[in-house]
């Protein structure tokens, strides 16, 4: 029992995401499906990764979905594919999970970051990515953060005048859509991640690229496996990452709930603008004018936020930061050489934003503790 002297304020802990709520209502389907796996033994490339695949790629609506063994391969893999490495610059947001940008460098092209717009929306700043083309540049990698996607169309033209590609980065967007279009189906190519946390989370790692093109996705599906289009042929240079049969069988199940589960998150994001609507101190997320947003994070700022964060943890709320640091201040891409300063609306957000529990089975009463005890932090 947490105690902090007011009522309402202890309870039971409430976690930033609740995996065993999830795999709750998929048990019975993973337990057949996985039966069936392990009865045929077909661990690598079993039919359970081409129907999931199919699937997958419907649901986004796009033409082609190649399963792949994680999110930064699915972004390393897409680029490779697309021809994008040594010698080449990609453009992508300071503000996103430090894969994006190791992405870049495993596939041999340099990160080029651009600062977020100030906007509230914490997605890539569009003028900024124009500003930063060079002759170099060759991919454009918006990352559709928090669940909601980025104004992918104002980059295409761009992409399209120095004849590169947009490679969307759509981990954290599955199911999300702008102008009624697929996030994962806006740009050439997408990636993506299904990291359990994720809005379709596997059992492990797991992760899948997007594509409209028949031609890039047989390409893509060499580079997976070994650089191989057929056994004992080795055409590029390749990579082992693969879907594997046991997780397919997880995202199958869950992708048939998952949009009742974003219906859910959505509810639940909407719980809280109304239950922290009217708190001066605390900003509220932003939703792009077109988009329907998937909430796989709940991100607001606040003041004085590392001890209104260590009053939320030490009340049992599993409140996060997505992300502290953003790329150029990481140890790993100091070397870029971008001082600080530079990205002032990401630097600024960095200090100041605080995740909040929120998942498809949150309850109102979950909710209400959560702004309860944020409200009194603030005070
Ligand atoms: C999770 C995530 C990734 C990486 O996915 P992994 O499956 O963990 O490799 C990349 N970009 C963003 C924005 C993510 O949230």
């Amino acid at each position: 029992m947490i105690r902090t002297g007011v009522d309402g304020l202890a309870g039971r802990p409430i976690p930033l995401v609740d995996l065993a709520a999830q795999h709750a209502a998929v048990a019975q389907d993973v337990a057949d499906g996985w039966a069936q796996v392990l009865a045929r033994t077909a661990f690598i490339d079993g039919p359970q990764v081409a129907a999931f695949e199919t699937e997958y790629a419907a649901f986004i609506g796009t033409g082609y979905c190649v399963g792949v063994g994680n999110g930064t391969d699915a972004i390393e893999i897409a680029l490779r594919g697309l021809g994008v490495g040594e010698g080449d610059e990609a453009i992508l947001p300071a503000n996103t999970f430090v894969a994006t940008a190791e992405a870049v460098r495993r596939a041999g092209a340099t990160p080029v970051l651009v600062d977020c717009a100030d906007d509230g929306t914490y997605l890539m700043d569009s003028a900024a990515t124009a500003a930063a083309v060079t002759p170099r540049t060759r991919a454009i990698i918006p990352v559709h953060l928090y669940g909601q996607a980025a104004a992918v169309e104002q980059l295409m033209p761009l992409a399209r005048r120095i004849g590169g590609w947009v490679v969307e980065d759509a981990a954290q967007s599955q199911g999300a859509r702008r102008h009624g279009t697929g996030a994962g189906a806006l740009g050439h190519a997408a990636a993506t991640s299904f990291y359990p946390g994720k809005n379709l989370g596997a059992y492990g790692d797991a992760g899948a690229v997007l594509t409209a093109s028949a031609e890039l996705a047989t390409r893509l599906r060499t580079i997976r496996n070994h650089g191989s289009p057929r056994k004992y042929e080795h055409d590029v240079l390749g990579v082992n990452s693969r879907l594997d049969s046991l997780q397919a069988v997880v995202l199958s199940a869950k992708l048939r709930r998952l949009a009742a589960w974003n219906a859910a998150r959505l509810a639940a994001a909407r719980r809280y603008d109304t239950l922290l609507g009217e708190v001066d101190e605390i900003v509220l997320p932003r939703t792009l004018d077109g988009n329907e947003h998937v909430w796989h994070l709940y991100v607001v700022r606040v003041p004085d936020r590392d001890r209104v964060l260590k009053e939320l943890q030490a009340a049992g709320i599993g409140a996060a930061i997505h992300y502290p640091v953003p790329v150029h201040r990481t140890a790993a891409f100091a070397g870029l050489g971008y001082p600080d300063g530079t990205f002032p609306v990401a630097e600024q957000a960095a200090a100041e934003i605080i995740s909040l529990p929120l998942f498809a089975e949150i309850t109102a009463q979950q909710q209400e503790r959560v702004a309860l005890v944020l409200k009194s932090a603030l005070r």
